[in-house]
């Protein structure tokens, strides 16, 4: 009939073809298909309307390895072409600035194929040579063998062929051998042609007989041609849905609840999403939903279509308006999928919506496992956020559950502090934190528990968006201060007093690495703890988001800083403070008037030098005076500090509460407490 060169602009695509798809190059098997299925779909559209009127016949497409031949053919029984066809559309390629164009894409290959109607051409990924064999529907149409060995030129010529359809035959290359595996094909067929739209057939069924595996004479289907997600959610059942997630994802546990998507405006897509269940960890869970174009596998590389807290979900989308064919970054800036993202973001969120309106008790039920979910989806977009806020849920330490509203409505009078601020308060380990949980309590405030991996980022965002509202951990100060309502009382020390006690319980406690303390005094209940240890909330925070950034970074390195609250009316105290202050008085009260002296001369140097803008004197004398009557005073009263048990006991007891006595420390304490009761 004819020969004739491929027309394309680039003097030999196939090197390049080759050598750019190379990485990917399984996928000539998804193009070929599906041409097959296209070609089946358009002649059943044509019959539906009256334009072809013959016997459509068995419709599927069939895929079978000849070994001995070294040829793998995809048949099917669609419209066919006859010579015209395929100088039309296999012989003139629509393509220009073939070179540049790759140049650009390179990095993925799916991004040429398709893109240019290259789908077929990707058979020379791993063909020597290409034959085609295609009979058209059309009335009198001549059947047609055109064939290609991978240059640029081609031969056509008239054949004999009986069915009406398209035979494809690759003669697979010697470094392609593997395509002519029957299971390596299965395989494949099984990732890309799942779910097509018409039956795919592989080989013959196996069945097991004398000792090995043979051939049965029933055909080997390996697609389900109509899945759940083509179908009417109003015709399907929880079953349905459950049956089709562990097809998807076999050996998972159930599901929790699902969406089904459905929409043909302003862009059509199906789909249906699952929502597994979600507690730590969630890095490993990412990447589980499938992309389709018309039931052909695309992806499981979802980033940009799909908002980034929602590839947490697991399941399928399939839209032929996604830009499937081009590189990632372009479908991030792609204003389509910008709106697909956000449909799906509002759908998933009317659904929690919907559950949580429609049964309460069972959200609150499933919380615990979708909490991670909604959290990470309220960080990381702003609609969803507004959507979220209604049925988020806080949780106290006795597992009572308040939306947002209802939790400020609790607390707004009782924990409001001078300055307007609603304070929650919140433990992360109810445990640990128990005895500080109960002294806030005791209070009559609630505590809320904040334990998951996201929840410094919530209470973050919680305070950012929450009118006058501030998140306190429950250890961050005595209960007294947790929520300052007046201006705090005079812990009733005088200056000499405040200075002695303060060396005096500094000097006992125990060395801890990397920690450090500050001692204060507080006058509160006589009947509270003498001493309490806590945590600045604003360090802890610090370090703790610096905890989760590699390196940790500046606060990282800080050490962790706490406060030891003495309570200067709780008897004990009360009369270690009587008994250093008569014991100590004497020999401490002329150092402190020598070093106040010293240091108001010092001062009046210093002061006296700015205002004259005169050269700072030598004051190395002076400075180090102070320091030596310092030293003196300190080791008067540790001396004495030494000596006196119950101040060891009185920080041992609070360092105890806070899980901060450990080891030889611990150890000390418990034969301390022995001895103290033989007395
Ligand atoms: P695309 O499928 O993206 O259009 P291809 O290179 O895969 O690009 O195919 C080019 C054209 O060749 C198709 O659009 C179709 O018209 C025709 N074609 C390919 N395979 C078949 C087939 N099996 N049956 C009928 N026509 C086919």
């Amino acid at each position: 009939m004819a020969n004739g060169k491929i027309g394309v602009t680039t003097e030999n695509i196939f090197p390049i073809i080759k050598k750019f798809l190379y990485s990917d190059h399984e996928i000539f098997l998804r193009e070929l298909v599906s041409n097959a299925i296209d070609a089946t779909q358009k002649l059943k559209t044509l019959s539906s309307f009256g334009d072809f009127k013959g016997e459509l016949g068995e419709m599927n497409v069939k895929v079978t390895v000849d070994k001995e031949a070294g040829t793998l053919t995809i048949s099917d029984h669609g419209i066919g072409m006859d010579a015209d066809d395929v100088n039309k559309y296999i012989n003139q390629i629509a393509f220009s600035g073939a070179e540049e164009f790759l140049a650009k894409y390179k990095d993925t290959a799916n991004s040429i194929i398709g893109h240019f109607g290259l789908g077929f051409y990707s058979a020379f990924m791993v063909s020597k040579k290409v034959v085609i064999k295609s009979l058209s529907y059309k009335e009198g149409a001549k059947a047609v063998e055109w064939s290609c060995d991978g240059s640029p030129e081609y031969e056509m010529k008239e054949i004999d062929k009986e069915s009406r359809g398209t035979d494809v035959i690759l003669y697979i290359d010697d470094d392609n051998k593997e395509f002519l595996e029957q299971d390596r094909i299965d395989n494949l067929l099984k990732k890309y042609c799942r779910f097509l739209p018409v039956p795919v057939i592989s080989g013959k069924i196996k069945e097991w007989k004398d000792g090995k595996y043979v051939d049965t004479e029933k055909d080997n289907v390996v697609n389900s041609s109509e899945p759940l997600w083509t179908k009417k959610p109003s015709e399907l059942t929880d079953a349905d849905y459950l049956k089709f997630y562990h097809e998807l994802m076999p050996g998972n546990e159930d599901p929790m609840f699902w969406i089904h998507l459905n929409v043909d405006y302003p862009f059509t897509l199906t789909g249906i999403l699952y929502f597994p269940k979600i507690r730590n960890n969630f890095d490993v869970q990412k990447n589980r939903i499938q992309l389709y174009c018309n039931q052909v596998y695309v992806t499981d590389q979802v980033e940009g279509v799909v908002p980034e807290f929602m590839t947490l979900m697991q399941g399928v989308i399939d839209s032929p308006d996604i830009p499937l064919n081009v590189s990632r970054s372009y479908l991030q800036a792609d204003q389509q999928v910008k709106k697909i993202s956000s449909y799906i973001s509002k759908k998933v969120a009317e659904k929690l919506a919907k559950m949580f309106n429609d049964n309460r008790k069972e959200f609150e039920e499933k919380w615990p496992d979708i909490k991670i979910f909604i959290e990470y989806g309220m960080l990381t977009d702003e609609k969803f956020y507004e959507s979220a806020k209604n049925f988020f849920l806080l949780e106290d330490v006795n597992d009572t559950d308040y939306t947002l509203e209802e939790y400020r409505k609790l607390v707004e009078a009782a924990q409001t502090d001078k300055d307007g601020n609603i304070i929650y308060l919140y433990a992360t380990d109810k445990t640990a934190q128990y005895t500080y949980i109960k002294g806030a309590e005791d209070k009559g405030y609630n505590v809320l528990l904040m334990d998951d991996q996201l929840a410094p980022h919530i209470i973050g965002l919680l305070e950012q968006k929450l009118d006058k509202t501030r998140f306190v951990r429950v250890d961050s100060d005595i209960p007294e201060r947790l929520i300052v309502k007046t201006d705090t009382k005079d812990a009733g020390l005088t200056p000499l007093q405040t200075d002695i006690m303060s060396t005096l319980f500094r000097s006992q406690i125990p060395a801890i690495e990397k920690t450090t303390f500050i001692v204060s005094f507080a006058a509160l209940k006589e009947e509270d703890a003498p001493a309490t240890v806590t945590q600045n909330e604003f360090m802890r925070r610090m370090k703790e988001m610096a905890a989760m950034q590699p390196g940790g970074g500046f606060y990282g390195e800080m050490p962790d800083s706490y406060e030891l609250i003495i309570n200067t009316n709780q008897p004990a105290v009360k009369k270690i403070v009587e008994l250093a202050t008569s014991s100590l008085e004497s020999q401490v009260a002329p150092l402190r008037s020598d070093i106040e002296i010293l240091n108001n001369e010092i001062n009046a140097a210093r002061k006296e030098a700015t205002d004259q803008k005169k050269e700072l004197p030598d004051l190395s004398e002076k400075e180090n005076k102070v320091a030596e009557e310092r030293k003196k005073e300190e080791d008067i009263v540790s001396r004495y500090a030494s000596e006196q048990p119950v101040v060891k006991q009185i920080i041992d007891l609070a360092l105890l509460q806070s899980n901060l006595l450990q080891g030889e420390s611990l150890n000390a304490f418990i034969k301390r407490s022995i001895s103290l009761l033989k007395d």
